[in-house]
């Protein structure tokens, strides 16, 4: 596999398919990474994950528009290819796949992934049609790609837990990784559109990360009541002066049906507009477990 330190852009899938041909040849186990570009720490920690179990890492970098909704920001969503080039060179990814739309979605495309179940509620549910459009993607990829394993961030919660139920679903032989969700020093959780804050609004934000954290104290504190809990936290969100809230929910991390109490492991899910920028953050909650018996 070629110079580690600086990944080898591709952007056709017959040139991909060339070029993984060879790794497989050699038994190179493949790792994928689907990302929408404007790379930062988060999306490198993945880079990471998969460079440490697989022999070619692949990035792909693609602004898929099926998965924005009709005034959404598919048109100013930040493409910044040279620099997220610059950041994988020192990951050491060896391929980088950057598909332009019309090689994704040729003239006719009519088929479409549509999951059910799991992408229901939450986003789902606030953007009709996002997981369509991310299952649909996601499985393109992997039918490009056809990688070994592939990594999701824990950041997008609902979408690393639609594309596992896809990969069962319908069979697809690719192992699918979960990593956790990488912070800024404050807490913010890192997302590319955070770049879309001014100043001001990116010290507003923090309200999302604090409300997850006083969830957590709350539920350490022996609170066990969901809607106790989710009311504080929507409160919390709220001292942010323009904070909208599309929903604070306490669910089932396998089902992602709400709870109404704390009994066992619990997500706490939310995503907030911030001037006008949509965040989205979540975190795994654990009762303490009972205390060991006194002899
Ligand atoms: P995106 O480019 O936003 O579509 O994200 C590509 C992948 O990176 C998805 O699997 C995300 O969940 C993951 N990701 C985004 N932000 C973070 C983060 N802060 N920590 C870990 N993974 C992330």
């Amino acid at each position: 596999m070629s110079n580690p330190s600086s990944p080898e852009l591709v952007s056709g899938v017959a040139s991909l398919r060339d070029r993984l041909a060879a790794v497989r040849g050699q038994r190179g186990r493949i790792g994928l990474v689907p990302t929408m570009g404007a790379l930062h720490e988060g999306h490198l920690s993945l880079v990471r994950a998969s460079k440490s179990e697989c022999d070619c890492t692949v990035v792909s970098i693609f602004v898929n528009p099926s998965q924005f909704g009709p005034g959404e920001d598919f048109q100013r969503y930040p493409r910044t290819l040279q620099a997220d080039l610059d950041a994988l060179a020192g990951c050491g990814a060896e391929l980088v796949f950057a598909p332009a739309g019309e090689d994704v979605y040729r003239p006719g495309h009519a088929t479409w992934v549509e999951p059910g179940g799991v992408a229901e509620p939450l986003e789902g549910r606030c953007r009709p049609g996002h997981f369509r459009g991310v299952a649909t993607v996601v499985l393109k990829l992997l039918n490009m790609v056809a990688p070994d394993v592939a990594y999701f961030g824990q950041k997008d919660y609902q979408q690393a837990t639609v594309v596992r139920h896809m990969v069962e679903d319908l069979d697809v032989p690719t192992q699918i990784r979960v990593c956790p969700i990488v912070r800024e020093p404050d807490g913010l959780a890192m997302s590319s559109r955070n770049a879309y804050l001014s100043p001001a609004a990116r010290a507003r934000s923090l309200v999302l990360w604090q409300s997850l954290q006083l969830a957590a104290t709350l539920v350490d504190e022996g609170e066990r009541g969901a809607e106790t809990i989710v009311r504080q936290m929507r409160q919390r969100i709220l001292t942010a002066e323009d904070a909208r809230i599309d929903y604070v929910a306490l669910v089932d991390p396998e089902s992602l049906e709400p709870v109404e109490e704390i009994v066992g492991r619990t997500l706490a899910v939310l995503a907030v507009k911030i001037e006008n920028t949509r965040l989205i953050d979540n975190c795994l909650l654990q009762p303490p477990g009972p205390r060991a018996p006194v002899a």
